[in-house]
């Protein structure tokens, strides 16, 4: 995003390190296949966490997009921008400046809402990144938004305006049946400029950096050792690999670095702290009448849909099927909804495996606002190495409070008349699993990553921040740090709306 708004203007040089290859593969591009990327080695460097303390002693699924637009190119296309108040609380942890009332500019820059009929003040009509709703055609859709509406739940057309609380659409990033990455909006078109030079297959190993400046950039491209220099440099690493590759080039905590022989440039203990991510589990619930995906989850069917898709751009290949979601409070003492709902017409992993074997609906919940934090720190000085990953999920108490909450939310909804026709059985967690005991069992065995990692190379001026609220790197005049690794704190709500937020932000600070 950032290279394509960069090289906007001819006066600049631009060049683009990628690992990855090109995303132009029916894989990243068909919207209903967004499940296949999430193991692929091709497309995903594949992390896993430590075993996690606190979900007995699992390991985490974490995977990261490794290829032109990064996860935008193999993420669920959810477009949710957050909370007014996330970006307030953003201001007052020391990212001066980055309230709401500064931010919406840059979300709507950002987007192009289609469908756009009324109100502008918060969506935008000009911006690369396409915005659509989906259709709603299959009727649990339906079902689920009355069933909020039974449960006392506001509904709302629109989930990203400055109210956020209830039911309502949840829009998705795609256009005319094409999933809208970050490459699909903003780089498709910036490759023809002759000042814009991307590199694939180039994994940037260290940035060299003398005093206050880095002087260049060490990279492996299609193995070969290269060099690039640059007047900037900016990482756009992601969450894990942001503040991986600031350790490896010295700037990281003094100690740490040493034992491992890097060379310390900068002792930044922040770096690779207040790891945040979002943690869920899906609410699964039988369907008594054959309404649901469960048809089309099979070779047949997917390999209609994809033909179909293949044709005409069209069809069950063109949505997301996250079509429906919401936003609540745990406990209505909180000042703003702390729980997110995704509604799925079918009953699957995210992956999609360990399909229900029957027609189900289900919503993935969790709590979305946790203050427990993790971090990501180096287990080698070898650039190939992957980074330790540690979430620390479920740390604080009050995590567990507010995830029996939202589970508790989501089977209400779901009992509600609405769905009185189709309702089976609970699928997961399943009747039996009731008490609190029972609920906090539950979430120790099945939580799972909503793939959200942020807030490793945070904003701020205290001690323990990484970059500027312009996204340089403390201590240095040219290197900057722009993507969600910024964050302050992470927001109620998915995280690629708002890291392309801030990197529309940033690029006019260049
Ligand atoms: C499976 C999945 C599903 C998700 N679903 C949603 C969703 O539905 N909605 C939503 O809003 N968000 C979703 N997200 C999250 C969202 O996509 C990310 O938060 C967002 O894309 C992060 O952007 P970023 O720029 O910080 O990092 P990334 O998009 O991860 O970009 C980092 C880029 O840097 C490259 N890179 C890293 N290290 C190096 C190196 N050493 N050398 C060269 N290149 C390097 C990577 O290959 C990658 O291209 C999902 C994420 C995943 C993984």
């Amino acid at each position: 995003m950032l290279a394509g708004r960069l090289s906007e203007d001819p006066t600049r040089r631009v060049t683009l390190l990628e690992a990855g290859g090109g995303d132009w593969h029916p894989m990243l591009r068909m919207p209903s296949a967004f499940y296949l990327p999430v193991r692929h080695p091709r497309f995903n460097w594949g992390y896993v966490s430590e075993p996690e303390p606190h979900l007995n002693g699992r390991r985490l699924l974490c995977p990261r997009g490794r290829v032109l637009g990064g996860s935008s190119s193999i993420n669920g296309m959810v477009y949710v921008r957050g909370h007014p108040a996330d970006f307030d609380r953003w201001d007052t942890l020391g990212a001066t400046g980055w309230n709401y009332a500064s931010v919406l500019p840059y979300f709507r820059k950002a987007q192009r809402f289609e469908g756009l009929t009324h109100d502008e003040t918060f969506r935008g009509a000009q911006g690369p990144l396409r915005v659509r709703n989906g259709a709603l055609r299959n009727p649990l859709y339906g079902m689920f938004l009355a069933a909020a509406r039974q449960a006392g739940y506001p509904l709302r057309a629109d989930l990203n305006d400055n109210e956020q609380e209830g039911f309502g659409p949840l829009p998705m990033t795609v256009e005319h049946g094409l999933r809208a990455s970050a490459s699909h909006a903003y780089l498709r078109h910036a490759r023809q400029r002759p000042n814009l030079r991307v590199v694939t297959h180039a994994r940037v190993g260290r940035i060299a950096i003398a005093g206050r400046c880095a002087s260049h950039v060490e990279a492996l491209v299609k193995g070969r050792p290269e060099r690039f220099t640059g007047k900037e440099i900016v990482v756009c690493g992601g969450a894990i690999n942001s503040p991986q590759l600031l350790m490896l080039s010295g700037l990281g905590p003094a100690d740490d670095l040493a034992r491992l022989g890097i060379r310390v440039v900068q002792d930044l203990p922040g770096v690779g702290a207040n790891l945040m991510d979002h943690l869920e589990i899906y609410v699964q619930q039988a369907c008594r009448q054959p309404i649901s995906l469960y048809r089309e989850l099979g070779f047949i069917g997917r390999a209609r849909i994809g033909l179909q898709w293949l044709v005409t751009r069209q069809g069950l290949g063109a949505t997301n099927h996250f079509e429906a979601g919401g936003f609540i409070r745990s406990d209505a003492s909180r000042a703003q909804p702390d729980i997110q709902f995704h509604f799925l017409p079918a009953a699957m992993q995210y992956d999609g495996s360990a399909n229900a074997a029957m027609h189900g609906y289900q919503a993935h919940v969790g709590p979305m606002l946790s203050p427990s934090r993790g971090s990501v720190s180096l287990h080698s000085a070898d650039p190939l190495a992957a980074p330790r990953i540690r979430f620390n999920y479920m740390a604080h108490a009050g995590d567990w409070a507010v995830f029996r909450a939202a589970i508790r939310a989501a089977r209400q909804l779901f009992a509600q008349p609405a769905f009185d026709d189709v309702r089976g059985a609970e699928i997961r967690p399943g009747d039996a699993c009731a008490s609190d005991a029972d609920l906090d069992a539950f979430i120790r065995q099945h939580a799972e990553s909503a793939y959200h990692p942020c807030g490793t190379c945070r904003m701020g001026s205290d001690a323990l921040s990484v970059v500027a609220p312009d996204g340089r790197v403390h201590g240095t005049d040219n290197l900057r740090v722009v993507d969600a690794s910024i964050f302050p704190h992470i927001t109620n709500g998915n995280l690629n709306a708002p890291t392309i937020m801030v990197a529309e932000r940033l690029a006019d600070s260049f």
